[in-house]
């Protein structure tokens, strides 16, 4: 596959550029507004033509599909774009920046027939993987509740828009809350009905929230706890599961790496749980490979990516409203 790519980015550095290249697959160009620098980037990662816009990429070199990892403002405008090129489209998270985008995109890729993806890459790993068929079979029972411990550091090299440019799509909702909603409905199998939330500037955020704690409620009963942040440099991250049968315990597995351990306990003892180290990146581009190819659905589809971001944006206007809001994905 020849993929081109929408944003001069970290992650396309140092995550997606070696996973379509361990694939077999090649790069055609980086499409960036960053002038210069954009060229010292394509120079650094061997990506033969950089361009200033999408539009002119696509119009000079046609290409399979279209890797978007611009700031979160421009992937509405660059999806639409691809879509109309007739490329598919792998598109990071949060698709965008209102549901209506999102789904304006998904509704694009659809009628034009070509694949879209959300680059959710945490459902790709296999400590998410054995949780999810846990729960499934039964092994904790029915599920109370899940806690999702998501507090991190923001290292400073990515301290430029996340923290400070909500034009940009900054803020630790849209960056980290977005993929909490992701684990949580990929590991119940359920949408959550409505959440309240409490955000803070806790030393990093300047104009958008650094950190923030909120509650869903899943239409099954169970409750969800979530707690995200930038500023939290020694508390790593967590997620646990708790059922009338048993709890799961997996920590240090809310990361890019297949890292992490998982315990399960219930009324036989504790038991460590073993799972796949397999890359997530890898696996997200297996996928979605695949399914331009006609076999499946990628990891996370176009709706999975409205379904993130819907919740990102309850969580928000829960914050700021104090009140109960209700999830809504229009979709
Ligand atoms: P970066 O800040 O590294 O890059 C985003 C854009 O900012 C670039 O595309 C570029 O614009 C511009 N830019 C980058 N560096 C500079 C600079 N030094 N000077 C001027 N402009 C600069 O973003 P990330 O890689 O951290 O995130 C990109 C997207 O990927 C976001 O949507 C984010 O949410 C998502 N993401 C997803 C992850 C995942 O695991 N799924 C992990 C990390 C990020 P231009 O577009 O013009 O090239």
């Amino acid at each position: 596959m020849r993929w081109g790519l929408a944003g001069a980015s970290t992650i396309a550095a140092q995550h997606m550029l070696p996973t379509f290249r361990a694939l077999g697959d090649d790069i055609a160009w980086v499409a960036s507004g960053t002038g210069a620098r954009a060229r010292a980037y394509a120079a650094e990662h061997a990506i033969p033509a950089v361009h200033d816009t999408l539009e002119t990429a696509l119009a000079a070199e046609p290409v399979d599909a279209v890797y978007i990892s611009s700031t979160n403002e421009k992937h509405h405008a660059q999806a639409l774009a691809a879509i109309s090129a007739g490329a598919h489209v792998l598109c990071e998270k949060p698709l965008a920046m209102t549901l209506t985008e999102a789904q304006g995109m998904v509704q694009a890729a659809a009628a034009a027939g070509v694949t879209f993806a959300t680059n959710h890459h945490l459902r790709c790993a296999g400590s998410h993987r054995a949780l999810r068929a846990l729960v499934a079979d039964g092994a904790i029972g029915r599920v109370l509740s899940v806690r999702v411990h998501h507090a991190v550091f923001l290292p400073p090299h990515l301290q430029g828009w996340r923290i400070n440019d909500a034009g940009a799509g900054g803020g630790v909702i849209p960056d980290i809350t977005v993929h909490d909603a992701d684990t949580v409905r990929f590991l119940l199998g359920e949408d959550p009905v409505d959440v309240v939330a409490r955000d803070g500037a806790s030393g990093l955020g300047a104009g958008v929230e650094d950190s923030v704690m909120s509650v869903w409620t899943m239409p099954s009963g169970a409750m969800v706890m979530a707690h995200e942040s930038f500023t939290h440099r020694f508390a790593g991250t967590a997620l646990e599961l708790h059922g009338t049968e048993g709890s799961l315990f997996a920590r240090g597995v809310m990361t890019q790496r297949p890292v992490g351990e998982i315990e399960l306990v219930t009324a036989s003892g504790r038991a460590p749980v073993p799972f796949s180290d397999h890359n997530l990146y890898h696996e997200g581009v297996r996928m979605f490979r695949a399914a331009v190819a006609g076999n499946g659905q990628p990891a996370a589809t176009g709706q999975d990516g409205i379904h993130s971001l819907a919740v990102a944006l309850a969580v928000r206007e829960a914050a700021r409203s104090g009140a109960r809001v209700t999830v809504r994905t229009g979709a």
